[in-house]
């Protein structure tokens, strides 16, 4: 039998893509693991964040220098349409404080079961534990192999995911199938992973969170970015937003230098530091810090760390102790060890070219009747809800352009 559309990988990407082609075509959708939508499960801690408050401009600015690609395709389904899809079936949402969106049960398996019921409804074939080993282009058709038999289809959608969360099932196998196809894969790396630091001296201090922190990074001596946002102190070193969102940019031996108190800067702490001194001398020291949004479990580890009694009194601060704990609260080094990799990384930065992919259509410029949805493209976002808009807005467009 040859498949109107064949789909490979049944995550968001691949579910969406079927129930989007199948309104005009017979579908069948191959997944390797033994049931569907791994990962998807996992999103948002099992709550599954699904996407963001904000216009589509306000999107592409979440994608690093890849968002203008999904332009058309974040057009053509917005934000609001991926909400009313879910709403339309009885799945209501509410937003964050940081204006992500969540299903108002927390259940990404509600996600996940609207989308496998849909493609029931409209007759894909879902067929599980079918690994996608081989493809070629035979006349007009593509020749599959799996690990249990052949397939032929008119036309393929590519939608086998990055290489994050291995046990997930996206262990990269789509790169190998794209590159038989004649397409060139941009190497991927981990993204929206965590940093290891050698030693890390504050491993008692996690699950410490900061809000709005400043960081400059630093790479042999020579300042080469600035990021601010909340920043989340690991058991082995740095996590959070702004550093899972920055670190597609980092690298082994790379320097953080951290302002906890941002936006103050050394200069105003000194400056209000003398005037407590001043008027509170016979004050404890630590109390100076009550009126700064910064953690006490952190300004004593400073203390301890630099050698300040822990009950000294704010006149018995040496000016060298001063400098120093406002070099700590303001100016904090440390050298990143190792970029996590990715066991840890939420997902993968590179993937399929995206020059050699109409950006209109998702269709190969190079291989036709062969189209890409979600992450095995060489576009990653920020956390928030982006990467699975971003999966659902690919998997729109060339679901409807096969
Ligand atoms: C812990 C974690 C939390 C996350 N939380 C969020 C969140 O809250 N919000 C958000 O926007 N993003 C989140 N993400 C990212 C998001 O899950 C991914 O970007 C998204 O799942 C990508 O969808 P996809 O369909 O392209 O790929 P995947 O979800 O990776 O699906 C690919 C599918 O293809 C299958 N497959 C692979 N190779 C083959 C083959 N050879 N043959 C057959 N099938 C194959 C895989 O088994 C898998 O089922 C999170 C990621 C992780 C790891």
């Amino acid at each position: 039998m040859i498949h109107d559309v064949i789909v490979v990988g049944a995550g968001p990407a691949g579910l969406f893509a079927a129930i989007q082609a199948s309104s005009r075509h017979q579908v069948l959708l191959l997944e390797k693991k033994d049931s569907p939508g791994k990962k998807l499960l996992i999103t948002g801690s099992g709550q599954c964040n699904l996407t963001h408050t904000g216009s589509v401009r306000d999107f592409l600015a979440f994608y690093g220098r890849h968002g203008s690609f999904l332009g058309s395709c974040l057009q053509q389904f917005q934000p609001d349409d991926l909400l009313d899809f879910f709403r339309k079936r009885n799945l209501e949402f509410y937003i964050s404080d940081e204006g992500k969106y969540f299903p108002k049960t927390n259940q990404a398996a509600d996600i996940l079961n609207i989308l496998i019921q849909e493609c029931q409804k409209n007759g894909v074939a879902i067929k599980t534990c079918e690994r996608i080993e081989k493809v070629q282009r035979k006349d007009q058709f593509f020749l599959l192999e799996s690990n249990k038999a052949i397939y032929e289809a008119k036309k393929l959608i590519l939608t086998t995911g990055g290489m994050s969360y291995p046990g997930t099932g996206s262990e990269g196998d789509g790169y190998s199938l794209a590159k038989s196809l004649g397409h060139s894969i941009i190497p991927p790396r981990p993204a929206l992973t965590p940093v290891c630091v050698s030693d890390f001296s504050m491993s008692h201090l996690s699950g410490l969170s900061f809000k709005e922190v400043a960081i400059d990074l630093f790479r042999d001596h020579i300042k080469k970015a600035s990021f601010t946002g909340d920043l989340l102190f690991t058991h082995k070193g740095l996590s959070g937003p702004v550093i899972l969102n920055h670190s597609r940019y980092l690298l082994s031996g790379d320097v953080l230098h951290i302002n906890f108190l941002h936006p103050l800067q050394a200069a105003g702490l000194i400056k209000e530091m003398l005037d407590y001194i001043q008027h509170k001398g016979s004050h404890s020291l630590i109390n100076f810090f009550r009126a700064y949004p910064v953690s006490r479990n952190l300004v004593k580890h400073f203390f301890t760390a630099i050698g300040i009694k822990q009950d000294l009194k704010a006149a018995e601060l040496s000016k060298a102790l001063r400098t120093r704990l406002i070099q700590q609260l303001t100016n904090f080094q440390i050298e990143i060890n190792k970029v996590q990799g990715f066991s840890h990384a939420m997902v993968t930065a590179g993937g399929i070219d995206l020059k050699q992919v109409d950006p209109r259509s998702f269709q190969s410029k190079i291989c036709p009747g062969l189209y890409f949805a979600g992450e095995i493209l060489d576009i990653d976002g920020d956390t928030g809800g982006y990467n699975l808009q971003a999966a659902f807005s690919t998997a729109f467009t060339a679901g409807k352009s096969v």
